[in-house]
């Protein structure tokens, strides 16, 4: 009588990419856009800020003075995360007391000398301006003998602990490869191995029949809310062909994801009309000289926004101490974003 649906009813959904589980809870979100829509002033940001260390001319914290730029600047990080003149070592004691010293180096890529642009706010020629950079830093930065990993991301909005508006992204590069990408690329691995396919092919192939939970798309890229997804809004780009780097992409591919990232970014502004929060990130194949014919390049995008411009999700009681878990479906997030315009909400 009672037939299970996910729309309805409780129920646990796998990542086949990490292998985790979240667990959803629909019957609590059947009226999800009833709440309040609170819309928060944005900020007026100046297109110069003579106290942004990331402005064109401008003295960094560091001391050194950045050159007069006028499309991206990428730097060493003054105050990086990792190092490359550390020595190696190692201790273990029964296992009990394990580290490994980590050797590698963090860069910072502006987007703009334009202070007051995001990524929405930006031409389709701009933003490939940045994509060809973190091809040419994933190339350079892989060559180096010691690194087997670099991890390109962005950090936007001060609820996520972004420092400075001025559009910016990091690159870390280091030796060892971290948890998040081990993860996947275990499971990736498992997968070409019994099917001789990538997961993400076949992930998307069956996405793209259903339907049900693709933003956008253009002749290289598709968007999707995946249906594991554990942030309300949560997305991933993924690559319509099995490509391994950003430094494989032609200079068509580069445009196309100029093109679904501002397309995605913009919906996300669209939102709740505010400058949309995330963390985004590339998830590819490690910089470690390896064929790897189990990667497949995606980008993934967690932003925390859960109902308006100021009510943000929590990951908090049970989720940090059992295992993610939502309210809205992915379909009805995909059906929101999909629904939006394409136009930037000032440019109107
Ligand atoms: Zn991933």
């Amino acid at each position: 009588m009672n037939v299970f649906k996910l729309e309805d009813h409780p129920h646990r959904r796998y990542n086949p990419l990490t292998g985790e589980w979240v667990l959803v809870s629909p019957h609590r979100a059947n009226r999800p856009w009833q709440g309040q829509v609170e819309k928060k002033e944005d900020e007026e940001l100046p297109r110069y800020d003579p106290d942004c260390y990331l402005c064109p001319g401008n003295i960094r914290a560091g001391g050194k003075k950045n050159p007069d730029y006028k499309d991206t600047f990428v730097f060493t990080n003054d105050f990086s995360s990792l190092l490359s003149d550390t020595p190696t070592g190692r201790m273990d004691e029964n296992g009990l007391f394990l580290a490994e010293s980590e050797q590698g180096l963090c860069k910072v890529i502006c987007f703009s000398p334009r202070h007051d642009l995001t990524i929405p706010q930006m031409s389709i020629d701009n933003i490939k301006k940045v994509i060809k950079d973190w091809a040419q830093e994933y190339e350079e930065l892989g060559k180096i003998d010691y690194i087997n990993h670099v991890q390109i991301f962005e950090n936007k909005g001060s609820i996520m602990g972004c420092s400075n508006p001025h559009p910016h992204c990091q690159i870390w590069a280091q030796k060892s490869l971290p948890v998040e990408i081990i993860k996947e690329q275990k499971h990736l691995s498992e997968y070409y191995d019994h099917y001789g396919c990538t997961l993400l092919s076949a992930y998307l192939e069956a996405e793209l029949l259903k339907q049900e939970r693709i933003i956008c798309t253009n002749d290289t890229f598709v968007a999707l809310v995946p249906f594991w997804a554990v942030w309300p809004f949560e997305a991933m780009v993924i690559c319509r062909q099995p490509v391994k780097n950003i430094a494989s992409f032609s200079d068509k591919e580069k445009t196309d994801l100029a093109d679904i990232y501002k397309q995605l970014t913009v919906r996300y502004d669209n939102l709740f009309e505010t400058s949309f929060p995330y963390s985004m990130g590339f998830h590819q194949a490690p910089a470690d000289r390896k064929e790897h014919p189990e990667w497949h390049l995606h980008m993934h995008f967690y932003p925390p926004l859960l109902r308006s411009a100021t009510v943000k999700k929590f990951m908090v009681g049970y989720e940090m101490l059992a295992n993610p878990q939502r309210d809205i479906t992915a379909e009805q997030s995909a059906f929101r974003l999909r629904s939006l315009s394409n136009v930037h909400y000032t440019s109107k």
